[in-house]
Parts: structure tokens; sequence; C-alpha cells
């Protein structure tokens, strides 16, 4: 079988990758000239297992299996690998309802070692933390911005080995060399401009410039551009897929000292409206967004067309929520990135899955956090082609994936295209 994986992002090269390792025929396209260049450079790379969805906590667990196994699963390649850094990882929900508990229990059935701490655990162990409730977030111009939070958090849920990759970029250059090494073939600096269907079965992915690549199956990784590209192939979803525009910020770490390098968990702050974590050995922390309801939501109709840079409203909004939890950080000059979510508008959850067009898959609209699960979500497809080329309908018999690390199978029903309403935050907390 001969593959066509649009996209060198951090999914579309775990997915060429292990197409490859199932003996298929794999060539990768994108139009810049490196991979790892769209979205995933500017991800913050936090592997994390608190999802609301049963399935995604078992992926997200798998994932991180993987990535501290990083220089295994990728094999021999002249590059260092990737590394997973683990300060753990403090969620803190707008309060510790039925919801937050059973998210728990999941994850402790699965072994991820979790706790619910109590607020005076959370103080013992990070002093430096407000731990005032903020929820619901307000806007930052808001007359009560500055109000002291009258009740203390309920409490927080802390994984004791999350943590965040370094980098991004980096570990989807490991996964090319790896690619490379086991006959993966990379288009780079080439645009798909169409994907014609023909007569015969198979496919044409028309690129600028000319050479189309012939294949039997196309797969659209293109991240933000996933609907644009489902569009060059005429294809439609049950599921939009749409750009969002986002900001993470770099501000000085107070708590950084050359001798501990910092003591900073990951934060996922829904209840204030930010997460943020540490960076460059501790001495930076950055800080995005959770979407809080009092935010408009920048959808981008032209992922081609939208402000690359970071802007003072963003800067002043997340740094001044990151200074309530954390008092002690100083605002300083607005310094980051801006890049786009590729978000499924419905649930914010992946698809992954074949369409209605025999040989056209799609794995889009990540939401913000599929960093963590990209080379399960390469298995995944990888697993649903395979089954799917060889006469198996995944509609009727959803791919069961099997997650050696966890020792677990998943019904991957809540990744197709055709799943009804599943249990979701609606955010990228996912
Ligand atoms: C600011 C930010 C922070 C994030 N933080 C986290 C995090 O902490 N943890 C986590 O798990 N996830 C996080 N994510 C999400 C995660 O990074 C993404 O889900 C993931 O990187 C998506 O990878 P991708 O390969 O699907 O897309 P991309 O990396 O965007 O790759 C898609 C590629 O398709 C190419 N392409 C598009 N159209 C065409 C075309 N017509 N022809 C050829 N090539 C084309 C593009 O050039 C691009 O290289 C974050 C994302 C962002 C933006």
């Amino acid at each position: 079988m001969r593959a066509c994986v649009i996209g060198a992002g951090v999914v579309g090269c775990s997915i060429g990758l292990e197409l490859r390792r199932r003996g298929c025929d794999a060539t990768i396209v994108d139009r810049n000239g490196a991979v790892g260049h769209g979205s995933t450079s500017a991800s913050c790379g936090i592997v994390r297992r608190f999802y609301s969805e049963p399935g995604m906590i078992a992926m997200a667990q798998e994932g991180a299996g993987i990535w501290a196994d990083w220089a295994a699963y990728v094999g021999p390649i002249d590059d260092d690998p990737a590394v997973f850094l683990r300060p753990g990882m403090l969620f803190i929900p707008p309060r510790i309802d039925d919801g937050v508990r059973g998210i728990v229990a999941e994850m402790q059935r699965l072994h991820v070692p979790v706790a619910l701490l109590s607020p005076e655990e959370v103080t013992a162990r990070f002093p430096f933390l407000d731990m005032a409730s903020q929820f619901p977030p307000r806007p930052v111009d808001d007359p009560s911005f500055f109000e002291p939070g009258e009740a203390p958090i309920e409490g927080a849920v802390f994984e004791e080995d999350a943590g965040y990759v370094v980098s991004p970029g980096l570990a989807t250059q490991n996964l090319r060399l790896a690619g490379e090494r086991d006959g993966v073939r990379f288009l780079l600096n080439r645009e798909v401009v169409k994907i014609l269907a023909r007569d015969s079965g198979d496919y044409q992915v028309d690129l600028a410039g000319g050479d189309p690549v012939h294949c039997d199956v196309v797969v659209n990784a293109a991240g933000p551009h996933s609907s644009q590209v489902n569009g060059l192939a005429g294809v439609e979803l049950p599921l939009e897929t749409r750009a969002l525009r986002r900001e993470v910020h770099a501000l000085g770490n107070p708590q950084y000292t050359d001798e501990a390098g910092g003591q900073v968990p990951v934060v996922g702050d829904f209840n204030g409206g930010i997460y943020f974590r540490p960076e460059s050995g501790g001495r930076t922390l950055i800080v995005g967004s959770t979407d809080p309801a009092c935010d408009a939501l920048e959808w981008i109709p032209d992922p081609d067309d939208f402000t690359p840079c970071v802007t003072e409203p963003y800067h002043r909004r997340q740094s001044l929520r990151l200074m309530k939890r954390f008092p002690e950080v100083r605002l300083g000059p607005a310094r980051g990135v801006a890049a786009l979510y590729d978000v499924t508008v419905h649930d914010w959850y992946p698809i992954a899955d074949r369409t209605d067009q025999p040989g056209y898959y799609v794995c889009i609209g990540t939401s913000g956090s599929s960093f963590k699960t990209a080379p399960v979500l390469g298995g995944l497809m990888a697993e649903i082609i395979d089954s799917c080329e060889a006469g198996r309908d995944p509609d009727r018999s959803p791919v069961q994936l099997e997650l050696p690390r966890v020792g677990v199978a998943v019904d991957t029903r809540f990744l197709s295209r055709l799943r009804g309403d599943i249990q979701t935050t609606g955010t990228v907390i996912g």
C-alpha cells in the first residue's frame, strides 16, 4: 500500500513512521522547508493524563510512557533525542466535584500516580501559589479583577510524574530521522494544491511545481489547514474543524535559583483561566490560556492570514491572571509566540477516522492538546488504515486500540467523525 500523508507536524510524522513500521510505502508532504514548523513548533509539549474522556486518559498515559522511553521508541538516530522533564502537574479545577473525583479514580485505575490535594497540602508543597479561588475568571478590565478571591480553592489534582517535552520541534525532527532511516520519504517545500480520487481507485496528489504523488491512500494531517485540505479533496465531514489563534507568553520565574533550577510544576489552572510551566531550565515561565467563558475565542477563517506575533492585550490578560495565582511574578515586556490550534468545534477532541470517500483518512482537530498523544494517534491511524483497506468498516466495528504500556485496549469510537456527544470540557483541557 502507498500512503501520502499531508503535513509533517508531530502528528503527520508519527503517522508516517507507524505506517512504515507496518510495511506501508509512506510519503509525507509539507509546504514548509522543515518538519514540525506548523503549530507543533509553538506547542508547550505538556504531557498530562487529566482528561474527561476515559479513552483519552488511557491514550495520554500510553503517550507518557512513549515520551519517557523516547530514545527507544524512535530507535537509533543521529540526533539528540527529545527529553521529557517531569516536575509534576498541578491541576486546579473550578471545584472538586464528582466529575473530578471520577477522573482521578480512572487515572488511578490506569496506574497514573495522581492524588487529590487539599488547599493546605497544595500550600505546603507549593507555598508560592495563592490559594484563592478565581472562578469564574474575569476579564482584566473588569473593575473587580484585582479584588481578592473570597474563598480558597477546594483542592487540586497532582500528577506526580507529568511534565513537558523539550522540545516539540526536536521530537518531530527525531521522528523524521527515524522515518527516513526506515524508508519514509519526505517531500518538503511542496504544497498540496489538489487531491484527485481517480477512477482506477487510487489518488493523485497534485503539488505546486508539478510531480504529483500517486498513492492508494491519503491522510490529512494538515493541522490548522485541515478543513482547507479536506476542501482540496472535496471531502466534507459531519464535524467542523476550525483554526483558533493562541498566544503563549514568557515571563521571568521568581522561584528560579541556580542550585535548584526552580521548583515550579506544570500548572493547569482552569480555576483561574490559565496554564503555565517552567522553561529554559526553570529561568522562565510560559503561560497560555484555558479559554475561560469571559474571553472571546479568536477564530481564524484563513489560517494563512493571522497576526503571527504576540499582542499587548493578550500579554496583559495572561500575565495578570498568572500574577494573581503566583504573586511573586513580575510583569515584563511582551515576549512569546502566536500560533493556531486546529479545533474540533463540537467537543475539542481529535477526529482520527476514515471518511466517506474510500482511501481518504483524517487525523485532525487536535484541539491544542495532541502533542502528548501524537505517537499514539500515529499508531491508531495506521491501525485504522490497515483494517479499513483490508475491508473492515470502523463505523460498524471501531478499532480497539491496544495500548501495550498501559495494558488496556481502548474503544476508539470517541475519535470517530460520527461520534455523538462525549464527556468533554469543550476547551483545551479536553
Ligand atoms: C500554542 C500551542 C500550545 C500547545 N501546547 C500543547 C501542550 O502543551 N500539550 C499538548 O499535548 N499539545 C499542545 N498543543 C497542541 C499540539 O501542539 C498540536 O495538537 C500538534 O502539534 C498538532 O500537530 P499536527 O502535526 O497535527 O499539526 P502541525 O504541526 O500544524 O502540522 C501540520 C502541517 O501541515 C502542513 N500543511 C498544511 N497545509 C498543507 C498543504 N496544503 N500542503 C502541504 N503541507 C501542508 C503545514 O505546513 C504543517 O507543517 C499546543 C498547540 C499550540 C498551538
